[in-house]
């Protein structure tokens, strides 16, 4: 468990004062941010210099999978790093083999090729890259509800408000709603309504751009940052079938539903479907050194078999970022936690929240599968009218912000995102700390409540 550690708080001052001197943070106003120091993290747990321990409900940006410092992969890239640190992407390096083929293996169908990025909006670029050189169209269509990074074309394919002040309208963007029954865009009551609307939008839609126009539709397995929105029975499915009709690439964006998140390897493997390019990142190696990519059906890759691939990334591929997802993926299959996350799903932490969302007036919905949940917070359970407005900033957010305060005062630290708050805890969290985390969101519910 946690070393005791000594607070320190003027260490901790000295930590954030140098931060604010010189590091340009992701998001913020930098003149208004205040970020925490953090003097160390282990297992599902971090801590700051003042003798505060969080258990950590975000998995950083949902990526650690495994949790921090497991032994195994800090190991593995210390060995790497004496063995062979770094070598260019061009040459056959075994530890780069090794994990294309761990990969390979676990995606589904014939996604059998891995081009390796440096994270998540650099494979969503090159996938797009892809699809449009194989199929010599242009336009990408792709949700509203969605995040898909924020490099050039990875934010203009996003749905959500980051995209706003960076849009530049172009590109060959175009945006679809897909299901969501609970906001329904399509005024549907049920599932199987909500799945066929959506589909028929989603042909209508691209009847009018022009199917002949259009390389790829993308979508997020489960849209994560912008809700965690299971897709409703059947709709990835026709999505494929409708791909397959007009010939247009089908992408699925597993960035963060990736590597165990969904309580299997692949969110897609829960609808049956396969996509033609599959985006990865994050869970890939827990995040211990930047690693993203693109597995590659079979077709797809023929294109490129006697014609080069115009793209490449000086780091793709790297050595350390390779020895941590060899070994990642051998700890989550030798410590069976997929299985874990699967289990906690059913057993622990879907009952959990379902049981909070009973008794909490502030909670509007919960939603998710494997350790992977959304919890809509509303202001009104009937008319479902959010906590906070979309996209609220400042005083708008106040009830959030007392949420996320209450939370992290109980010890837990929450992914807050507009109205919503994720419960996505690593897949190898022990079911004491997933209970531990359902008892401190429970107490910081009972603050958002004050706002119903
Ligand atoms: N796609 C999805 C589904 C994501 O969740 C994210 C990151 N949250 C990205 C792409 C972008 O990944 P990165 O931040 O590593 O570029």
């Amino acid at each position: 468990m946690t070393p005791h550690v000594e607070p320190d708080p003027q260490a901790g001052a000295a930590v954030k004062a140098a931060d604010r001197a010189h590091v340009f943070h992701s998001w913020s106003a930098q003149g208004l941010i205040d970020p925490l120091a953090v003097a160390g993290a282990e297992g599902s747990y971090f801590w700051d210099y003042d003798g505060n321990r969080y258990l950590d409900f975000t998995s950083g940006l949902v990526y650690t999978n495994i949790g921090y410092q497991h032994p195994k992969v800090v190991a593995a890239i210390q060995e790497q790093a004496g063995k062979l640190a770094t070598f260019a992407p061009a040459f056959a390096v075994d530890v780069r083999s090794e994990a294309a083929r761990l990969i390979a293996e676990r995606t589904p169908g014939d996604l059998d090729k891995i081009f390796f990025t440096n994270g998540g909006a650099e494979a969503v670029e090159n996938a797009v890259r892809m699809a449009r050189l194989h199929t010599g169209r242009h336009k990408v269509l792709s949700a509203f509800r969605s995040y898909h990074g924020a490099t050039s074309t990875a934010i203009n394919l996003t749905g959500d408000p980051r995209r706003w002040a960076s849009d530049t309208g172009s590109a060959g963007v175009v945006r679809f709603w897909a299901p969501f029954l609970y906001r329904s865009p399509f005024y549907a009551t049920t599932e199987a309504e909500e799945s066929a609307r959506a589909l028929q939008h989603l042909e209508d839609t691209i009847a009018f751009e022009g199917p002949a126009t259009i390389a790829a539709i993308i979508l997020e397995t489960v849209p994560g940052t912008a809700g965690i929105m299971t897709p409703p029975p059947g709709y990835l499915a026709g999505v494929r079938e409708i791909c397959d009709k007009y010939g247009i690439v089908f992408v699925l964006d597993e960035v963060m539903a990736g590597f165990g998140r969904t309580g299997k390897w692949f969110a897609a493997e829960h609808f049956d479907v396969v996509p033609d390019l599959m985006t990865f990142a994050k869970g890939v190696n827990s995040g211990y050194v930047p690693l993203g990519g693109v597995a590659i059906n079979a077709e797809i890759a023929a294109t490129f078999d006697k014609r080069p691939y115009p793209g490449g990334l000086t780091y793709s591929g790297h050595p350390l970022a390779c020895a941590a997802a060899v070994a990642t993926i051998n700890v989550m299959a030798d410590e069976k936690v997929v299985e874990h996350a699967a289990h906690l799903g059913e057993n622990v932490l879907g009952p959990g929240l379902r049981e909070l969302a009973e008794r909490h007036p502030s909670v509007g919905e919960v939603r998710g599968m494997g350790v992977f949940w959304a919890l809509d917070l509303v202001k009104n359970k009937e008319t479902r009218e959010p906590l906070v407005p979309y996209n609220a900033a400042g005083e708008a957010n106040a009830p959030m912000a007392a949420f996320g305060a209450a939370a992290k005062k109980n010890g837990l630290w929450p992914f807050i995102n507009m109205n919503r708050t994720h419960a996505v805890p690593a897949c190898n969290a022990s079911e004491a700390e997933v209970k531990e985390g359902l008892a401190a969101l429970d107490a910081a519910l009972s603050v958002a409540d004050e706002h119903t």
